[in-house]
């Protein structure tokens, strides 16, 4: 029988809905050339869902999140809402999404394709074929930690405040995914703290390697500071598989990261939380990219994040390896027939719209099918 995945796609705004078209195209030639049905439903979010609804996220489709197997996003955000106050921005779409699932794991891959080897920052033969994975704490840390503000003293100086705080169970819960995903692939996680000046970071490496003795000891682990890890990053990239870190340190490590593969345009990340009554954990997908408002409504968009974003779906909610793995050979060979779109473009290459790049996407899956 055909399996039934639940997916729930959350366009957005700007060129998130043009980006999300190219998925369904994707999604639809699964169902017809390989027999994989999904039950697809949309809803609203950001910009879009305070123009229909008021919010930038309903109830309802948080609702309707929890009961979908995997949450897939475009974009939220744009000129239009800008004026807004901070509290209804398309953007509190966004965290309110990731808090009420209590998404508490960001997985952001950097991965250079070797045709775009030459657009990283870096030298070509340092970056080509790159393929680590940043494991991000997002809940917890500093960025929420109480007591945080900006107290006036009597003398009119001032002094700000925050906390950074990590429980076991904090720090438990996001190792393992590091460790379960770590399985998927190379079998090594580095984790990186700052266990040389922070208690908090003391806290994390003796919890990280108390779990992986007692329940991963097939799993490589080693320990690093964050800032030879932001030196390792730029040195010699290719010797991380995962990296698994704290919020803030995994916020400026993963933006690093990315930045070695040149191009916004092709980066997926999720979102993984715990797993619930189904067995799967709660999760969302989404490009790394924003709405793009320059570009927007003009088919300029490049797709591939948003289908590399699918293809993790695929890997990380549904166990379907293969196909994810087909996807991505699918992103690697449009880009080797040399097919670009604008971000992308180099001299001698060919320039093509969002659909277009989709439909290739489409004829290297129907070859890899054959
Ligand atoms: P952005 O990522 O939207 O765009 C940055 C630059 O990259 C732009 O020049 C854009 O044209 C280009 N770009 C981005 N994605 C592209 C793609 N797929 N193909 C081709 N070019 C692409 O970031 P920004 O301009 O800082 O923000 C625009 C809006 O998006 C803002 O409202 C911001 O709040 C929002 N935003 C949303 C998210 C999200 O939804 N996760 C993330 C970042 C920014």
């Amino acid at each position: 029988m055909t399996p039934t995945h639940k997916l729930l796609l959350l366009p957005g705004d700007g060129i998130g809905p043009e980006v999300m078209n190219e998925v369904r195209r994707v999604i639809d030639w699964m169902g017809m050339r390989r027999d994989v049905g999904f039950e697809v439903a949309d809803g609203l979010i950001g910009g879009a869902a305070i123009d229909a609804e008021g919010t930038p996220l309903s109830d309802e489709t948080v609702a309707r999140a929890k009961e979908s197997d995997a949450v897939l996003l475009g974009a939220v955000g744009g000129p239009k809402w800008d004026n807004l106050e901070f509290d209804i921005r398309p953007e509190r779409g966004l965290l309110r999404i990731r808090k009420d699932l209590n998404l508490f794991a960001n997985l952001r891959p950097a991965v250079v394709f070797a045709a775009l080897a030459d657009a990283s920052s870096l030298k070509a033969d340092l970056v080509r074929d790159l393929d680590i994975l940043i494991v991000r704490e997002l809940t917890g840390g500093i960025y929420f930690g109480k007591p945080s503000s900006i107290e006036v003293h009597a003398d009119g100086t001032r002094r700000g405040v925050n906390t950074l705080v990590y429980t076991t169970p904090e720090i438990r819960r996001v190792a393992r995914v590091a460790f379960e995903l770590a399985r998927m692939r190379d079998r090594r996680v580095c984790s990186v703290d700052k266990a040389n000046v922070l208690e908090t970071s003391v806290l994390w490496r003796e919890e990280v390697q108390r779990l992986r003795d007692a329940n991963y000891a097939d799993i490589e682990l080693s320990h690093m500071y964050v800032d030879n890890c932001a030196m390792q990053l730029i040195r010699d990239p290719k010797q991380f598989d995962i990296i698994l870190t704290d919020n803030m340190f995994g916020d400026i490590l993963s933006d690093e990261a990315s930045m070695l593969t040149g191009s916004l345009g092709m980066l997926p990340s999720a979102c993984l939380g715990d797993a619930v009554a189904t067995g799967r954990r709660f999760a969302v997908y989404e490009p790394v990219h924003g709405s793009a408002p320059d570009i927007a409504g003009q088919g300029l968009a490049n797709p591939l994040a948003a289908l590399l974003t699918f293809a993790m779906a695929l890997r990380y909610s549904f166990e379907m390896i293969a196909d994810a793995e087909n996807i991505e050979t699918a992103c690697h060979d449009v880009l080797d027939e040399g097919l670009r779109t604008a971000d992308i473009m180099e001299v001698g290459k060919n320039q093509v719209s969002t659909s277009e790049m989709g439909a290739a996407v489409l004829r290297a899956l129907d070859r890899l099918a054959t």
